[in-house]
């Protein structure tokens, strides 16, 4: 098992990573300090039929009571209907201040269970146990919770810190293919924008990654979470270094809504996206032509796309771009590569970004 501590002030707190930790649950709950009482375990339809029962046999021989919420997997879970019947839930299995909320599956539930608990009884004590590789390596760690509004995905939502994170890497061995993919371009997204040693580790790594072989993965989830978590530390609330972490993610979240929601999975879109970004890093910021070549051969061994999908709609992605939150006019702060492992932003106009695209 690795374990660390991410530094928030008064809302520090730990974060294990290992094979076989979902057994260990309820021993690592008490030992962060949470009181065994009545809990709440929220889980999905899918998660929960292979690792609910294990996950609640480990907080009860620890002494916490806890009762299980399942709800349907899948991104239409993260809405306001569905916050309102865990509410109801909630009511009914009497919780109290000091209970704990697990939150067991991936983003989806973490982003809801993480907003149930920061609004129930004005906040309850919350667990992340992350169980896909997104989970494992970046929504679990930084306190943002969710849902999403017809408007736009996560609309309403808040900052609230867990009190501690599990990643049991042995429950990625039933995650399919395509969703455990995707998780690998955040984790290439660390070594590109902050730690290129890492590069060079993923790249001679790629083939155990792809085994999920656990003492592999343990390492990729605990140098990217010590990455979320030293970036959080610094800037909780996305004040400014947090912004880094959106490497790729200007073009990939347009390239999601262009595409229609769906058609990529969001971790496709941000590949597409880091890798239009090296271009545009060799363009204006001198990124070597060879560290541009190598980042794009390392995504592609991720089994992730690197070119726009055949067909695209230039119009519907320009307007998908004009509708990013953080276009200043007719520009971007956009994040560009100086070199692997080093990142800063460039003021760049759309017109030169879609340029370097065509
Ligand atoms: P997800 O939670 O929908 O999980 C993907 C699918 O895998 C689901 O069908 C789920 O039931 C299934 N699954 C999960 N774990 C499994 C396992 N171990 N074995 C078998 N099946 C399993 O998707 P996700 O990619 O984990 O998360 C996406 C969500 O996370 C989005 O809503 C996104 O907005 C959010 N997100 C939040 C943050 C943040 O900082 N809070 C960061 C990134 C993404």
């Amino acid at each position: 098992m690795s374990s660390f501590r991410v530094e928030l002030g008064p809302n520090s707190h730990d974060v294990h990573i290992g094979a076989g930790l979902l057994g260990q649950l309820g021993v690592l709950a008490a030992a962060s300090g949470l009181k065994p009482a009545a809990a709440a375990l929220i889980t999905d339809s899918n998660v929960g039929r292979l690792y609910a029962a294990a996950a609640m046999a480990s907080l009860d021989s620890a002494g916490f009571r806890p009762v299980a919420i399942t709800i349907p997997a899948g991104e239409a879970s993260k809405s306001l209907a569905t916050l309102a019947e865990i509410y109801d839930r909630l009511t009914e299995a009497q919780l109290d201040r000091s209970c704990a909320i697990f939150a067991l599956g991936g983003g989806v539930v973490g982003d809801l269970a993480g907003l149930a608990a920061a609004t129930y009884l004005r906040g309850l004590p919350l667990v992340q146990i992350p169980t896909t590789v997104v989970g494992q390596v970046d929504s679990a760690l930084g306190g943002k919770t969710a849902i999403n509004h017809h408007a736009a995905k996560n609309l309403i939502g808040a900052f609230y810190q867990p009190r501690l994170i599990v990643a049991d890497i042995a429950t990625l061995t039933t995650l399919p293919e395509r969703e455990f993919r995707e998780g690998l371009a955040e984790v290439i997204k660390y070594g590109a924008i902050m730690d290129a040693p890492f590069l060079d580790w993923l790249e001679v790594s790629v083939s155990a990654i792809h085994a999920r072989d656990p003492a592999v993965f343990e390492i990729v989830v605990e140098r990217s979470l010590r990455h979320k978590g030293f970036v959080v530390a610094n800037d909780e609330r996305e004040g400014g270094l947090r912004k880094i972490l959106n490497f790729g993610h200007t073009l990939g979240h347009a390239l999601e809504a262009s595409a229609g929601y769906g058609a990529y999975l969001h971790g496709e879109a941000v590949a597409i996206g880091m890798a239009a970004a090296a271009r545009l890093s060799h363009q204006y910021a001198a990124l070597p032509l060879a560290s541009r070549a190598r980042l794009e051969a390392l995504i592609a061994s991720a089994g992730l796309p690197l070119e726009l999908p055949a067909g695209w709609r230039d119009d519907i992605f320009l307007k998908a771009l004009r509708l990013d939150k953080k276009r200043a006019g007719d520009a971007f702060e956009f994040l560009l590569l100086v070199r692997l492992g080093h990142a800063f932003t460039r003021r760049l106009t759309l017109y030169e970004i879609f340029a370097a695209l065509q």
